[in-house]
């Protein structure tokens, strides 16, 4: 097959997301990611929840399913479960994923399904007009608030760990570079991967601004210093080697979750591939599974003959 360009990755659909979004760098790193992974197009589905964000699937030119309000992960792991060949990545927002969609983030944790999963997380409803959503911390008012926020905030770094998600990370929207890294070795974890992805909306958000990031507003610098730093360049290694070091390293992760402000750690705070993944638990029960996920077995006609294979009519879709 010939070599895929990133530009094969891009659709030609109108883009209607706000000038200086902090999506648009999310979708690049994702095509650049699958472009420099040469995952095949027919091979790959991008799944979303509702939402600014909802739309990524409309602009990356492989398969795209654009979900209802919070289920995007219950649409995505049952893709993956019958599908194992499939390379799958979820998206949504924050108020999608972390608030009516909470208790599948939890429920996906504890099962482990080998799926990349990225919340683009800037602390609103942007496509409604810029409610709180549970990201946005206590207290605080952007510009389309009338009142302080009066809700307490969900912290979704450290929600994923207690849900048992085995790849934790965080990136920026703005760090392109940095995020389709990211997005690259969450892809090739065993198990469920979770990217908290900072992103900027200019539209709604005047608290957490690119600028703010940039830490041009910090009162007593004399010289802008970024909020954000690289936990890597700075000697962290979040891979779990023996199940003895995750204790150890607990602690770190939840130091991480809740350091923001002044610095704001990125990068890959936790991987376990140690943890069966959810495919390995199945294979436990239903032999042959590997071998033959839903997929890969014959549908049968009205008459119980077999008719079709689902994999192979991927195989004839595929795009040139
Ligand atoms: Fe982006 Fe905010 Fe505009 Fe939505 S409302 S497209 S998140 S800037």
């Amino acid at each position: 097959m010939a070599e895929l360009k990133l530009a094969d990755y891009k659709t030609t659909v109108h883009n209607d997301w706000c000038p200086g979004c902090g999506d648009f760098g999310i979708l690049n790193a994702i095509q650049m990611a699958l472009s420099e992974m040469q995952i095949p197009r027919h091979k790959a589905v991008i799944f979303s929840g509702i939402g600014c964000s909802g739309k990524t699937p409309h602009f990356i030119n492989v398969y795209g399913i654009h979900t209802l309000h919070g289920r995007v992960l219950p649409f995505a792991q049952g893709a993956k479960i019958a599908n194992p060949d499939l390379e799958i990545i979820a998206v949504g927002g924050d108020g999608d994923g972390l608030g009516i969609g909470a208790g599948h983030f939890v429920g996906a944790g504890r099962k482990n399904v080998d799926i990349p999963y990225l919340i683009f997380n800037n602390e609103v409803y942007g496509l409604t007009k810029g409610q709180a959503s549970p990201t946005l911390r206590l207290g605080e008012k952007t510009k389309s608030l009338v009142t302080p926020n009066t809700s307490n905030s969900v912290n979704p770094i450290a929600l994923a760990f207690v849900s048992g998600f085995t790849f934790i990370a965080r990136s920026y929207s703005y760090e392109v570079k940095h995020l389709k890294d990211t997005i690259k070795r969450a892809i090739t974890h065993k198990g469920l991967a979770f990217i908290d992805v900072l992103q900027p909306c200019p539209t709604y958000d005047d608290i957490h601004t690119r600028e703010w990031f940039q830490g041009k507003n910090k009162p007593d610098s004399e010289k802008a210093v970024p909020r954000i730093y690289k936990i890597e360049e700075a000697g962290y290694d979040g891979v779990i080697h023996d199940e003895s070091e995750v204790n150890g390293k607990m602690s770190k992760i939840l130091e991480f979750s809740s350091e923001w402000g002044d610095k704001i750690p990125i990068g890959i705070f936790y991987q376990n591939e140690l943890v069966p993944s959810y495919h390995e638990r199945i294979a436990e029960n239903i032999k042959d599974y590997f071998a033959k996920p839903p997929s890969h077995q014959e549908i049968s006609d009205i008459e119980n003959k077999p008719a079709a294979r689902i994999d192979k009519i991927l195989d004839k879709l595929q795009i040139n």
